[in-house]
């Protein structure tokens, strides 16, 4: 190996360390093992769960799973990462199982906030379910560590400026909201040694104008009154995640066309007051979602600093949640199919690429007719899509004893169906 690859500089890669619930090993033990094993273990790097060596007792005792993150930049690019580039950066959590805390308005039905501890239970796997171009989720991970950090290390507002606004725009059913959650989740975990306490507070903007908006002024002050309390404590990393901002913008215009009680905009004004209060917090992150994909006229929306547009899922996009779908039913039975084998899109086209594909190993019969389903359910939104298998499979004659290419085939016809009633 020459020298110049020795000090060249190494890729940090994050290392997710998932303590059992039962565990009450102490962090920083957790850590050091984790780092010791990895050391001695001179493999390669891809995203994904590591197994604990069996002679590993205390880690086989308290760690659930152990999962390489991050790397699939690298790997996209056919690199492989190997050991001695790497420096793992080990982050031990263990899932709150506490379930959200509610508060509902006045008649006690219609909930305007949840409220979590993370990370929770509830959010497990939910980052790594969302599929989107390769980048989107790196970057919106990046800028809110980058954030994180200049705040941390106390970079003057007044000569760089920044702020921890985040504003996920597109159409309805992206996913918008779950990445709103899987990304305070995943910055809770992440920087759990600077924060060891983090929540999620999200409110229903929507929520907030229903009829029983007069209780809406008192539910908004209430509830940032709680969360000022949440960020006072400067150990405490909070989330506050507002969806469905488009409606504040449309309360407000109805509000001054009359055709709304003049109420709704004192709500509206309340919140944003709050929320510009709440932006000078250094551990306040602001999450908000939006579905117009025009301009929001919202005076704080402005203010965003990343301002990312969350669109239908392109073809690879498709094909690997409908892939994802496929395994999770084989993985309960559903399908009773023993060693299918279902290649990523990337290695699917490489390998349909190749003028000779009768390998009669690697049969690609129900690769491409995934593929076929993906090309077909071109626009419909990742929520109609992880829906889709589900109503297939109700359209099956024999639920009960079902072969996974006939499955295939009622899934296209359903997505075709799902398409003309667009
Ligand atoms: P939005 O806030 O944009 O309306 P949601 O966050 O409510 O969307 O998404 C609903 C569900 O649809 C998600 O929980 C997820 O299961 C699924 N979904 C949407 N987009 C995607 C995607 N790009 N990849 C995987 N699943 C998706």
């Amino acid at each position: 190996v020459s020298s110049t690859l020795m000090t060249e500089e190494k890729i940090l890669v994050s290392v997710e360390v998932c303590l059992k619930p039962s565990s009450t090993a102490r962090i920083s033990e957790v850590q050091e093992a984790v780092e010791r094993m990895l050391e001695k273990r001179s493999l390669s790097y891809a995203d994904g769960p590591v197994p604990i060596p069996t002679d590993e007792t205390f880690l086989l005792e308290n760690v659930q799973r152990i999962c390489i993150c991050d790397t699939d930049e690298w790997v996209e690019n056919h690199e492989i990462l190997l050991f001695w580039q790497v420096k793992p950066s080990v982050h031990v959590y263990q899932l709150s199982e506490e379930g959200p805390g509610e508060e509902t308005s006045g008649d006690g039905q219609l909930s305007s906030f949840n409220e979590w501890i993370l990370p929770a239970k509830e959010f497990d796997g939910m980052w790594e379910s969302l599929i989107y171009e390769p980048g989107l989720k790196q970057r919106l991970l990046r800028y809110a560590a980058s954030a994180l950090l200049f705040t941390e290390k106390g970079v003057d507002p007044f000569l760089v400026t920044w702020n921890r606004i985040i504003l996920l725009h597109g159409p309805p059913g992206t996913g918008k909201t779950s990445l709103c959650k899987a990304l305070a989740q995943k910055l809770s975990i992440r920087f759990s040694s600077r924060y060891p306490q983090c929540q999620l507070v999200e409110v229903n903007a929507h929520s907030l104008f229903s009829k029983w908006f007069s209780e809406s002024g008192k539910l908004v002050a209430k509830l940032f009154q709680k969360i000022q309390e949440m960020v006072e404590e400067e150990n405490n990393l909070v989330f506050v995640l507002i969806d469905e901002v488009e409606s504040l913008a449309a309360a407000r215009k109805a509000a001054l066309s009359g055709s709304e009680p003049s109420d709704s905009i004192r709500v509206v004004n309340a919140l944003l007051t709050q929320m510009d209060k709440l932006k000078s917090s250094p551990n306040a992150i602001i999450l908000t979602t939006s579905n117009i994909t025009a301009a929001i006229d919202v005076a704080f929306v402005d203010r965003a600093d990343i301002k990312a547009y969350v669109g239908p899922p392109t073809v690879q996009a498709r094909y690997e949640i409908l892939r994802s779908c496929l395994q999770e039913l084989i993985r309960t039975g559903i399908l009773t199919e023993d060693h299918l084998f279902l290649p990523t899109y990337s290695s699917l086209r490489e390998k349909l690429n190749v003028p000779d594909t009768k390998d009669p190993n690697t049969p690609l019969h129900l690769p491409k007719q995934l593929l076929e389903a993906a090309e077909v359910c071109e626009g419909l939104s990742g929520r109609t899509l992880r829906k889709l298998p589900f109503l297939a499979h109700a359209a099956l004659s024999n639920p009960y004893s079902c072969d996974t290419s006939k499955f295939m085939d009622t899934l296209i016809r359903t997505a075709r169906r799902e398409i003309s009633e667009l």
